[in-house]
Order: structure tokens, then sequence, then C-alpha cells
């Protein structure tokens, strides 16, 4: 860890590497290509405690995002099943930090304790086939029932652990002229009558985390699965979205962390014209630049958990870290592949499931071009 990052989180993030190492190794490449979820590995993540760092402590109201931070770097420096981390971030942010903010003694004493000790995993279903980066276009409807509660009808796509989860935050429209206005957040158990999950995705990368679609048809849900107020649902995603942009990538920085070191072993060893690769300038900068990239990706993201820490908006700093660390975390899964040759191309071998990873942070919480937007409009643009 840095020189700036205090004595605790250096400690949080050598003990999270360290479990990693010893438990979330089991077979990658395997799983990998088989797309397979962990079940058990979540539930070992539960037990040495990260979930259950997303319940503030007695007398706060918001979990200490720096520490979680550390954690996530340290898992991902330990380990390289990048779609299980991927898919513990998704839950942590998306599911268990809105039931923090905005659920009710009620809603929280049903599900904070599942979802903490890893019986329950959590996704957040809010994407559909025609409602992407314009997400408050959503067509799924909730319509208030006679005898009350809500029914609600769509179908939501892209959905992290859809096949595996136990509770799904789903956001429908009330109406679907208000746009944000009509967003209401619903708490969903996955086994409702009405709802129906597809199979997991094939896909590029992440292949360890479980996506899929979810199809409502005349769901019913009690008024008690509105989480926070009807017609504010949009506060919700926001605040979800906030958490999630500025600390979804801090797994990733563990790996940007071990592709250096990789790098710099290998171009120390490999030989090619008689010299090791590391003395062609053009091999040491391309180094140099991924060192680089992974202390101001860190910078950044650290920057989120303190300004949370301390109780304050990141919503401009939140896309900041999104947009630069996943266009690092690319560039510098690319230049691994690039420094070992070949033998980074084969699928068997790290660099080209990173790199497979890594393309899908370009996309997820938001899109580049999203971020941009974000960042200009926050700029007063
Ligand atoms: C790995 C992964 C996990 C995901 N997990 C979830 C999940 O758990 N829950 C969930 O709800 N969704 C999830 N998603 C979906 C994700 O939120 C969407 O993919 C994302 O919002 C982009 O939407 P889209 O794919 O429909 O692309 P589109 O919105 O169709 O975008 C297509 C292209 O147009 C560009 N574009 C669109 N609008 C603008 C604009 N205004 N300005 C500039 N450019 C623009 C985009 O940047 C992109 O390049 C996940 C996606 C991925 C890849």
């Amino acid at each position: 860890m840095p020189s700036g990052t205090d004595e605790r989180q250096r400690e949080l993030f050598e003990r999270a590497a360290d479990f990693a190492r010893e438990s979330l190794n089991d077979d990658i490449p395997g799983r990998n290509r088989d797309g397979v979820f962990d079940r058990a590995a979540w539930k070992l993540c539960a037990e040495f405690g990260l979930l259950k760092m997303a319940i503030p402590d007695e007398g706060e109201s918001m979990p200490r995002l720096s520490d979680l931070i550390a954690v996530m770097e340290g898992l991902g420096y330990g380990s390289d099943d990048q779609g299980l981390l991927f898919s513990l971030n998704a839950h942590l942010w998306t599911t268990m930090v809105p039931l923090v903010l905005y659920g009710t003694q009620e809603q929280r004493e049903r599900y904070l304790p599942g979802l903490a000790d890893g019986t329950l995993i959590g996704a957040n279903a809010s994407t559909e086939p025609e409602a992407g980066s314009d997400v408050y276009a959503m067509k799924t409807t909730a319509r208030p029932a006679d005898g009350g509660g809500y029914f609600l009808d769509g179908t939501k796509t892209y959905i992290t652990s859809a096949p595996v989860a136990d509770l799904l935050v789903i956001y429908a429209t009330l109406d679907e002229k208000a746009g944000p206005l009509g967003i209401t957040a619903f708490l969903v158990e996955a086994d409702t009558p009405g709802l129906e999950r597809s199979p997991a995705f094939d896909k590029m990368g992440l292949r360890t985390a479980a996506m899929g679609r979810v199809d409502l048809r005349q769901c019913w849900v009690p008024d008690s699965a509105v989480l926070g107020r009807p017609g504010r649902g949009s506060w919700v995603f926001e605040s979800a979205m906030e958490y999630e942009r500025g600390s979804i990538l801090a797994a990733c920085l563990g790996v940007m962390r071990r592709q250096v070191e990789k790098a710099v072993q290998h171009a120390r060893r490999r030989q090619q014209f008689g010299e090791p690769i590391g003395k062609f300038q053009a091999v040491s900068h391309r180094i140099a630049e991924m060192k680089v990239r992974l202390d101001a990706a860190r910078a950044l993201v650290q920057r989120i958990g303190v300004l949370k820490d301390e109780g304050k908006d990141a919503t401009l700093e939140a896309a900041v870290a999104k947009l630069y660390v996943s266009e690092a975390y690319v560039q510098s899964s690319l230049d691994a592949v690039r420094l070992q040759g070949a033998k980074g191309y084969l699928s068997a071998n790290a660099e080209s499931w990173q790199l497979r990873d890594a393309v899908g942070s370009l996309l997820y919480s938001g899109t580049s071009d999203i971020q941009h937007n974000i960042i200009a409009r926050e700029l007063g643009l």
C-alpha cells in the first residue's frame, strides 16, 4: 500500500490479500473457461467479514468506505477471480448500501443479516433492453394494486448475479411520462411469483460472475417492498451509483499492482537480442506508464473513501474515478499482454482473462461516455 494509507488500512489490505491468496484461487482458469460462479467462495468472503463491513458501526450512519476500499484492493491483489469480486461489489454498493441508507428498520432487520453473512445474494436491476445509458427511460411499470401493493411488469437485462440472487433491488416507473420522478425502487425476493430469471449469459470477461435477465409478469409485491419513497427511486439509484462508481474498481487496483510487479520480473528475466527486454526503453517506459496509472488510479479511488467517510458528496469525484480507473485498467491489461508476447495471449494465462475482465469496466456503472457527461454536467457545462 502507498505511504499515504494509514496503518489500519495497510493491515486490512494485507489480511485481505492473504485470505484471497489462500481461499479464492481454486481453479480460476477452469472456472473462467466454464463460466462458473462459486457460491462457496462467496460464503468464505462473508465469513472473512467483507460483507458486514457495509453495515455502519454502532452510532454511525454510513459504513467506513476507506476500509472497504482497502479490503477490496487486497482481495484483488490476492485473487484473480475478478468475476466473484465484481459480483460482491455489485451486492455491496447496489443492494446493501441502499438498504443501509434508505431501508426501513423492518427492511434492514429482514435482509441485512443474511446479506452480510453470505446466505443472501443481492442484485440490482435497472437496465432494460431499450434503456441502458438512458436508464430513466425504463419501461418496467409499477401499477398500484386494488387491495394494496404493486404489480411489476417488464424486463431487466445484463443484471449481475440475477441467476443466483435471492434479493433484487428492482427499479420500475409509476408514470413513464414523469421520467426520473416516476421511478421507484422495490426490494423483491427472487422466488416471488411472476418473477422469472434466465440462465447465466455467456460473456467475454468476468466469466465467474453470473449475469442474466429478469422477466416480471404481474409480479405482485406489498407496499412494504418499496425502498425509500414511491417516486423517489432515482435518489436510491443515484446514491448507489455514487458508491459503486467510486469503489467498484478498488479490486482492480490490486490486479494492476500485480500486473506491474509481474511486468518488472518478466522484463528483467526475458532475454531477446542478447539482453533483458527491460533494457529496451520501449519496454521499460511501458512499465513506467503502468506504474503511473496505478498510482493515479489508487489516489482517485482513495479520495472517494475519504470524501464519503467525511459525509461529503462525491458525485463528480466518483465519475472521475470510474472514468480514469477503468480506462487505465484496460490500458494496463493490454500492456501486460504486450509485455508477455504470445504467452500473454493464451487463454490459460492470466493476462488474457485480465484484459477481457477489464473491458467490462468501460461499460458497467455507466459507460466512459456517460462518465464524461456527468463530469461535464457537474462542471456546469
Ligand atoms: C459486466 C456488466 C455488468 C452489468 N451489471 C449490471 C447490473 O448489475 N444491473 C444493471 O441494471 N445493469 C448492469 N449492466 C448494464 C450496464 O449498466 C449497461 O450496459 C450500461 O449502462 C450501458 O447501457 P447499454 O449496454 O444499453 O449501452 P447503450 O446505452 O446502448 O450505449 C451504447 C453506446 O452509446 C453510448 N452512449 C449512449 N448514450 C450516450 C450519451 N448520452 N452520450 C454519449 N454516449 C452515449 C454509450 O457510451 C455506448 O458506447 C452491466 C453491464 C456489464 C457490461
